[in-house]
């Protein structure tokens, strides 16, 4: 599917039926695979014959589904996970072990950061954060010489902060280690990392591309650019033989698929977070309509984001796509088409007038969510931050007073008019 454009990808790719088989990709709604032979099934457990066994390592319908997400991304493959969450954890200790130290942005998903600071800690996997604003000299002198890997969102939930993608792989690769990117807001249609230079992406699914709020479900997709084998002393779980897989040597009997095939092989057969099929034909239906609701979604938000700048009832207004941003011009060289439909911004009055405003909109409602259809806001200080210090949240760009904004693909006039009404009602 590699020629056509995105558009046609998101509703084309993966699933291609043969002759009399299904137009639409089929649920495989079954655990196990049957084989003719025990000797067959052998070649299967030791990795040198492809195929199913068990869906807590792979599954036809998440297949078919990743392989869309992988063209999408333009990468060698992908792999599906039950939620985002899981999809970080994976991308990061693939390649980790206790010891090993990780150089992450501090502009990233409240998720990411607790699993980052606490749980891998717990782990024995050190993970330091550094402002995305840092420069290539302050970047450089963070990375250790068991650093294995940086890590940083394209467009920070909810800070809204656009990565200097190209910046952050340079430095990943002076230092012999690969760049991941969370690119779960901008999605493939907005940004494709790694054009930049990313070596893995990965993304909440739960978010645009499932973008109904029905499924919670993540991926990793692979470039299949890194060296493994470069840097062979860095990264022994695959550059010398994996003994639970007979003596297999993923960077040297996968190639490029090195880093895919462990993490499916491996860590999905011992940690076993393997979307379920059901939810993967979900994410498929999302994705076909993936690039239609992306420009509505960005379409909407500028709309919004204009309306709330000529406001005076606003103290600041955030999106990387409006003139005067901040971000501005990163948003044009790395998200040209749009950012996402989330914007972000400070109501006069803070923290109380912040809490009337979102008290008082009657579409827009108040969920844990972002980045579906219908229009949603959230105060993440108090609820999805709220186990972050002042400070964190400072250096993660997330202010007491950020309320965030997820535009759907209402109306905008509709939208607006409900913003307008619920911002005059936070001033009383
Ligand atoms: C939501 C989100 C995650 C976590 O994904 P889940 O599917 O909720 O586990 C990770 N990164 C970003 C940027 C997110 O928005």
């Amino acid at each position: 599917m590699s020629d056509y454009k995105i558009n046609t990808k998101c509703v084309q790719s993966g699933w291609q039926p043969k002759n009399g088989e299904p137009r639409v990709l089929p649920i495989y709604q079954s655990t196990t695979f049957k084989y003719e032979s025990s000797e067959q099934m052998g070649r299967l457990f030791d990795l040198s014959e492809p195929g199913y066994f068990y869906t807590r390592l792979q599954n036809p319908t998440n297949d078919f589904v990743a392989a869309k997400i992988a063209d999408l991304e333009g990468g060698v493959g992908a792999m599906l996970t039950s939620s985002g969450q899981a999809a970080s954890f994976y991308s990061v200790f693939n390649i980790c072990e206790a010891g090993s130290h990780v150089l992450s942005t501090s502009a990233i998903y409240g998720g990411t950061f607790n699993l980052f600071a606490v749980t891998m800690a717990k782990l024995g996997i050190e993970v330091t954060f550094i402002s995305p604003e840092a420069d290539e000299d302050e970047i450089l002198a963070n990375i250790r010489p068991n650093t294995r890997c940086i890590f940083g969102e394209t467009l920070a939930n909810p800070a809204l902060i656009v990565l200097d993608i190209e910046k952050f792989a340079r430095c990943a690769h002076t230092a012999g280690i690969p760049l991941i990117i969370d690119n779960t807001f901008p999605t493939p249609i907005n940004c494709r990392p790694f054009e930049f230079g990313a070596d893995i992406v990965i993304h909440s699914t739960t978010k645009y591309m499932d973008g109904h709020a029905s499924g919670v479900g993540g991926v990793i997709v692979d470039s299949g650019n890194f060296d493994w084998m470069a840097h062979a002393d860095k990264y022994p779980g695959l550059t010398t033989p994996d003994e639970s897989y007979h003596g297999v040597t993923y960077a040297k009997d996968f190639g490029k698929l090195a880093y895919i095939t462990k993490a499916t092989a491996q860590l999905m057969r011992d940690l076993g977070s393997i979307q379920a099929p059901f939810n993967a034909f979900i994410l498929n239906m999302g994705l076909e309509t993936l690039a239609l609701r992306v420009e509505r979604h960005c379409r909407n938000a500028e709309k919004v984001s204009e309306y709330l700048s000529a406001s005076d009832l606003i103290t600041w207004v955030n999106y990387p796509n409006l003139k005067g941003s901040k971000y501005y011009d990163l948003a044009v060289k790395y998200l040209p088409n749009g950012s996402s439909g989330v914007i972000s911004f400070g109501v006069k009055g803070g923290r109380e007038a912040a809490t009337r405003f979102m008290d008082s909109l009657k579409l827009a409602a108040v969920v844990t969510h972002v980045a579906d259809t219908r229009t949603c806001v959230l105060h993440p200080a108090s609820t999805t931050h709220r186990q972050l210090t002042d400070e964190q949240l400072t250096a993660g760009g997330i202010g007491a007073d950020l309320i965030r904004l997820s535009v759907g693909i209402e109306d905008v006039d509709d939208i607006i008019a409900d913003v307008d009404n619920a911002l005059k009602k936070s001033q009383i």
